[in-house]
């Protein structure tokens, strides 16, 4: 794999070598059970507690308010059901029509379990209404769930003045930070958030590792009864995950604000929009993460400009690697008024610190040329399956 060039970190992150490092330690020696009483079990637990210590310096909260999980989607599960259990006569939740699949579903399903769902809309650039979420948010509202930073556009969601208008209105506020966390600075302390949900795949820790912040003055209720986490979060913890994952946060907030990976999304977005026509920014360019760009190329459909840059060693997506690899288009694009072909004619490009300035440069050259021969295959907007 390693002429890849990997442009798809909103998806996942390659693991940093020193997360791997301290990893194989815990794998490989310290096996003990966080819960055990012996020096073996109480090392595995100094390991959670010195992860605690480093997520919560990243997020800038308590480390008692910091629960491991198994991902970002338990996270995000965990604090909509505690949110609900506060006070079961509340059933309303506002969120919005462009979150991540974890939320979309979970609201679909609580739809059919009775609940109220107001789905805010976003405009044509992504960008949430704050005034539209004031009007949605009432007394029988439990909890509002937004994202922080789309996963498919970058775009970024005003969570300080989303924050204050449900603390106005007396609700909760869930954040799902899993693209923002560790790429944008963060201070829990005061910031009016209840739950925050965060996940170590995308900042190069492993899969299957997440955190959840519950603001302490918040009663919680957990999903997974058990002992650990304080009967936070029941399930023997994932030591060698949950130590990869507090390094990796040690690390982020290290290169936290470094211009290095937003210019290479900017020297890639750059010569993509000189060189190739037709080549549009989805999303609010003023207001997403430094690490991503989506394009519409018109006069392409993504599912054959993914093969075809597959094949010459690009890795991107179209739409959110969650749901690649069905042919409905991007849920967010359309949310923004897409059409279907513009929707379709998409391709997400998302970097990361383990990019190389000649890895930009050779995707500088691959993908316009990519696009071009895709335009010469096909007629405009008719869909076109590459074989070579
Ligand atoms: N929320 C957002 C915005 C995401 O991008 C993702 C993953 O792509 C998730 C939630 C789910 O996180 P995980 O893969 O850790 O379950």
């Amino acid at each position: 794999m390693s002429n890849v060039i990997y442009l798809d970190n909103n998806a996942t992150t390659r693991i940093d070598p020193q997360v791997f490092e301290v990893m194989c330690g815990w794998l490989r020696d310290g096996y003990g059970n966080p819960s055990s009483g012996y020096a073996l079990g109480r090392a595995a637990l100094g390991a959670l507690d010195a992860a605690r210590s480093q997520v919560a310096a990243l997020a800038s909260c308590r480390e008692d308010e910091l629960i491991f999980t198994s991902c970002g989607t338990e996270s995000i599960n965990t604090a909509v059901h505690a949110a609900l259990a506060l006070d079961p006569d509340k059933r309303h939740i506002v969120t919005s029509t462009v979150e991540h699949s974890a939320t979309i579903k979970l609201c679909e399903h609580l739809a059919q379990r009775g609940y109220e769902i107001t789905w805010l809309p976003v405009d044509g650039l992504g960008r949430l209404d704050p005034a539209q979420l004031e009007e949605a948010v009432r007394e029988d509202t439990a909890l509002v769930t937004l994202l922080w930073a789309n996963n498919e556009t970058g775009v970024l969601f005003p969570v300080q003045e989303i924050a204050e208008i449900v603390r106005r209105k007396k609700s909760l506020l869930h954040v799902d930070a899993v693209q923002a966390f560790g790429k944008l600075p963060l201070a829990l302390e005061d910031a009016g958030i209840h739950f925050l949900s965060a996940s170590g795949h995308k900042i190069h820790a492993a899969k299957g590792v997440g955190a959840l912040y519950v603001n302490r003055r918040v009663r919680f209720t957990p999903l997974l009864r058990g002992s650990q986490e304080n009967a936070r979060r029941g399930g023997t913890q994932n030591v060698a995950s949950i130590a990869g994952f507090g390094k990796a946060a040690e690390i982020a907030a290290a290169h936290l604000g470094g211009p290095t990976v937003s210019g290479y999304r900017d020297r890639f977005e750059a010569h993509l929009l000189a060189s190739v026509t037709g080549c549009t920014v989805n999303g609010d360019r003023a207001n997403r993460l430094p690490t991503t760009t989506n394009l519409s190329f018109d006069g392409i459909e993504s599912e054959g400009a993914l093969i075809l840059l597959d094949e010459r060693g690009i890795c991107c997506s179209a739409g959110s690697a969650c749901t690649s690899g069905s042919i409905h288009p991007s849920h967010v694009l359309k949310a923004m008024g897409f059409s279907n072909e513009r929707a379709r004619a998409s391709l997400r490009f998302s970097f990361g610190r383990f990019n190389t300035p000649e890895e930009i440069a050779a995707a500088c050259e691959i993908v316009p040329a990519a696009i071009e021969k895709l335009r010469t295959l096909s007629p405009a907007g008719s869909p076109v399956v590459v074989t070579a």
